[in-house]
């Protein structure tokens, strides 16, 4: 029951950082306690982007956070995509290199002035432009090209396969010889002088030198005063289509809609957008009102044309705040935090892990 290192949540976020603190001392004992039988947040339930950010994204946090911020972000969720790849290897996560793509019409019009500005912004880290633009894909591809003025092309986005990456996660860290319990839901801690007790499913108190709380759009639940907000998405996945025209990864509508080829199927995910208030919650329901939306969506401009069938839909939760930057600190000399990973939080994962594995030893 005593441990050098205790995880709450076993997202990408609480296993990369098990990872990376047994990476740096083989002889440290880790605990990750995990309330679902799989991680059940984000991490699980994604649409698997390996993505970040589009021009129109990276725009809007540019006025939301300043340049300097911004190109913090990009940065991080870039090193931390080389991680998760170097780390579990592209077959273990199913890392696919098709690159992505995002979707502009009148509104977002505005961005195709701003290519060889972001291109420049973004040369310390990319040798290659990485925003082009591409307006023939929409026919080439057989999107509905109603209403769409162009298409930016980014070489470096690809996509894995969400599943096979946390599976192949789980499995590092346990080869590490880090102990996962699933199934144990966390419910307080105290934060004694000499240790931390974690008191889980009612009656049960483990006990360690460094607690650490990767909990995400959930830690309001342990911690009450952070900046944490909960956002629920939604995603489908089509069976396989004969004769799929397109692949890669792409997103629209600031990146409130995205959907990607998975093998010849079409994952689909988004609208949040259309009902913020609902979509504020941790609670894993579908909102048939944005799923009605969504099939619309596909039958007008992403599948004009082409039979398809519906094989599966989920939600899964993110967490928001003010701005889009992690939380990641230390609340006390034993407790630490790194949660709030946002809508992209793929590639910023093993980045944060790495990051906090630094921060507590
Ligand atoms: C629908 C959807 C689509 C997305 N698509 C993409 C994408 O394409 N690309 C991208 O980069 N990002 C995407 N994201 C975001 C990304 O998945 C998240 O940012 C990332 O997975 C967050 O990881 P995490 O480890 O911080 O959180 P989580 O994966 O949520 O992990 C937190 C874990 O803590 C556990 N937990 C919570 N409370 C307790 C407790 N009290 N006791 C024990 N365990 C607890 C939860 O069960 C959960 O497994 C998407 C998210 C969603 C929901």
């Amino acid at each position: 029951m005593n441990y050098d290192y205790i995880i709450v949540g076993g997202g990408i976020v609480g296993l990369s950082t098990a990872a990376s603190i047994k990476e740096k001392n083989k002889t440290a004992s880790v605990l990750v306690l995990e309330r679902g039988i799989f991680p059940t947040g984000a991490s699980t339930k994604n649409a698997g982007f390996a993505c970040f950010g589009s021009i129109t994204e990276l725009l809007s946090d540019i006025k939301m956070m300043g340049e300097e911020v911004s190109m913090q972000l990009v940065e991080e969720r870039w090193k931390g995509l080389q991680k998760l790849r170097g780390r579990l290897g592209d077959d273990g996560v199913g890392f696919i290199n098709n690159g992505g793509y995002e979707i502009i019409r009148e509104n977002e019009a505005y961005c195709l002035d701003e290519l060889d500005t972001m291109n420049k912004r973004l040369s310390f880290l990319f040798d290659k432009d990485v925003f082009t633009a591409k307006p023939g894909v929409i026919d080439q591809f057989g999107f509905n090209s109603d209403g769409v003025k162009s298409v930016i092309f980014n070489p470096y986005e690809g996509q894995i396969d969400t599943g096979m990456m946390m599976q192949s996660l789980m499995r590092y860290v346990q080869d590490l010889g880090v102990t996962m319990l699933t199934g144990v839901m966390v419910s307080s801690f105290e934060d004694e002088a000499d240790r931390v007790s974690v008191i889980a499913n009612g009656d049960t108190t483990f006990k360690a030198d460094q607690l650490i709380i990767c909990t995400n759009a959930f830690t309001p639940k342990l911690l009450l005063d952070e900046d944490i907000v909960p956002g629920r998405g939604i995603v489908l996945v089509t069976k396989p289509i004969d004769g799929l025209k397109f692949k890669g990864v792409f997103h629209y509508d600031e990146g409130y809609y995205y959907f990607r080829n998975h093998g010849n199927r079409v994952i689909f995910g988004g609208g949040r957008n259309l009902d913020f208030a609902s979509e504020t919650t941790d609670s894993f329901e579908i909102n048939e009102n944005i799923l009605e939306v969504l099939k619309k969506e596909l039958n007008t401009m992403i599948l004009p044309n082409t039979p398809y069938e519906i094989d599966h839909v989920w939600s899964g939760i993110m967490a928001f705040g003010q701005n889009k930057q992690p939380i990641m600190r230390k609340v006390s000399d034993r407790v630490t935090i790194g949660v709030r990973l946002g809508g992209m939080g793929v590639a910023i994962g093993s980045r944060m892990g790495e990051k906090i594995a630094e921060l507590v030893s």
